[in-house]
């Protein structure tokens, strides 16, 4: 076991870890920066306040699996690149390991080890029945053309397909991947399991095209999970969603579709920023003509150049402002949505936001140190695997109608969605109340005791 010790602090001045021991247990290096310790630390403080037995915060503080493959691409010039992937198992308790796979030049062992983790919290919160997982491959899609970009879905997915199967472990979309690339996947993984489980296997993925068996509704799913959590939760706080202002960090698929679900509430989106820019209007952004714009540039910059009201109504315009982004978090509005990427509201961010509460629609926005300000400033955080686990709500919903061969009408998808999210929006309100804890640890815990009460039924073999 390799001592741990305790690196320089940047974000987090004064505060050490409160599971130092269970790190120490396990000689895990203390670096406060890292996201799978500062997500595991809150994990286990849960665990501690929900007093879960030692044996399972272990198993808990470490992955089951931890898969990395290196494999060679050919690029359209005749030149072969080297990428590195990874699939992190990290519990599969209650049901097979299920997460995304992200294309992203920053993926590292440790930010999929995390997000992983974050699976297994997700899924146990919404009762699916599923474990954490979460898989990433070091490139940069936007850097690849079409046929390169398939080249490298299919490598990849060829050198985990002993690993991964519609029974034990089902990737799905996230950052740089989509549809295509799980058309892809599916099509690679069902060459290689044969003619026998040709069929079956279409389900070793989920988030697949509407015509290769996806579901109605999964586009949209993690957005509209969002505003399910938001729409249960900010009326009890004097917060109703018509008329309520709310910026959002990433316009990408959950943050526009969290936008432009919003609007239909009749709140008013007046910033939104990403990695292009950040623009703003206090008489209201036009959430559909932005995802139009993002969706044709790539980003909102450039977005306001007309200088009308929209026909969706006097109160959304498709004018804005360019902004810093320091702007853009210090504009005041009821509800700011990160759905960027993790760890982006520093205790920088937080000392500028000016908002009544967090909803968190990307996975681990906040780091620790971030999150202290914002408490301490009396702003609410919705937690992420609260938010924005409408999207393996419905990836479930595609694995159920792919194992039964049946297709539900997005009517079936929209109202099955909203009664796991609220239902999970209650459960973390419950515990937040029992145990007068913030909405994270609350969130935490509520998941926790499910996986608490299976383990304790089950015991660990042998
Ligand atoms: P996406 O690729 O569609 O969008 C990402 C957005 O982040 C883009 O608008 C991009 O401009 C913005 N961004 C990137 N770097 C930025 C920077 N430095 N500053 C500001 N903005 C930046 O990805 P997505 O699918 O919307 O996922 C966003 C987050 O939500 C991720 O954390 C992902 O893991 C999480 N998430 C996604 C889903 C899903 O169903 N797509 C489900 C659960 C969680």
């Amino acid at each position: 076991m390799s001592k741990a010790t305790i690196t320089a602090p940047t974000d987090r001045p004064t505060t050490e870890f409160r599971s130092k021991h269970v790190f120490d247990e396990l000689g895990m290096v203390h670096d406060p920066d890292n996201l799978y310790l500062q997500t595991i630390d809150a994990v286990l403080t849960a665990a501690e306040i929900l007093e879960l037995p030692h044996h399972l915060q272990i198993i808990l503080a470490q992955p089951k699996n931890e898969i990395m493959a290196h494999f060679p691409v050919m690029m359209n010039d005749g030149s072969y690149r080297l990428l590195k992937g990874y699939r992190v198992q990290h519990n599969n308790a209650l049901g097979p390991y299920k997460g995304g796979i992200r294309f992203h030049h920053d993926v590292s062992l440790d930010d999929v080890k995390a997000l992983a983790a974050l699976m297994t919290m997700k899924c146990s919160l919404v009762r699916v029945p599923f474990g954490g997982g979460k898989g990433g491959v070091k490139v940069d899609p936007r850097a690849l053309d079409r046929d390169e970009l398939m080249r490298v879905s299919r490598r990849f997915i060829s050198a985990i397909a002993t690993q991964i199967g519609p029974d034990s472990d089902i990737p799905a979309p996230d950052v740089g991947t989509n549809a295509q690339v799980m058309a892809w996947f599916s099509d690679t993984y069902q060459n290689i399991a044969g003619p026998n489980n040709r069929h079956d296997s279409l389900r070793v993925v989920t988030g697949k095209p509407i015509e290769m068996g996806g579901s109605l509704g999964r586009e949209k799913a993690t957005g509209q999970g969002l505003v399910d959590v938001v729409a249960e939760l900010l009326p009890n706080m004097g917060m109703p969603l018509e008329g309520l202002t709310c910026s959002v960090l990433g316009y990408g698929n959950v943050g526009s579709w969290a936008g432009r679900l919003m609007q239909e509430r009749g709140s008013k989106i007046t910033a939104v920023a990403d990695h292009t820019g950040a623009i703003r209007n206090d008489e209201g952004i036009d959430a559909d003509l932005l995802a139009e714009h993002c969706e044709l540039t790539g980003g909102v910059a450039g977005f306001g150049k007309a200088s009308s009201p929209t026909e969706a109504g006097s109160n959304v315009h498709a004018t804005a402002d360019p902004i810093s982004i320091e702007e853009f978090y210090r504009t005041e509005v009821d509800l700011l949505i990160p759905a960027a990427l993790e760890q982006m509201i520093t205790s920088r961010e937080a000392e500028w936001m000016n908002c009544k509460v967090v909803a968190e629609g990307a996975n681990a926005p906040t780091t620790p140190a971030g999150e202290r300000i914002l408490l301490s400033k009396g702003i609410e955080v919705l937690p992420a695997i609260l938010c924005n686990a409408g999207g393996v709500t419905v990836s479930y919903f595609e694995w159920v109608q792919n194992k039964s061969a049946v297709f539900w009408d997005i009517e079936h998808v929209d109202r099955e969605l909203n009664k796991h999210m609220v239902l999970a929006a209650r459960r973390t309100q419950l515990a937040r109340h029992r145990f007068e804890v913030d909405m994270r640890t609350a969130a935490y815990i509520a998941a926790l005791d499910q996986i608490g009460k299976v383990y304790q039924m089950r015991g660990i073999f042998p």
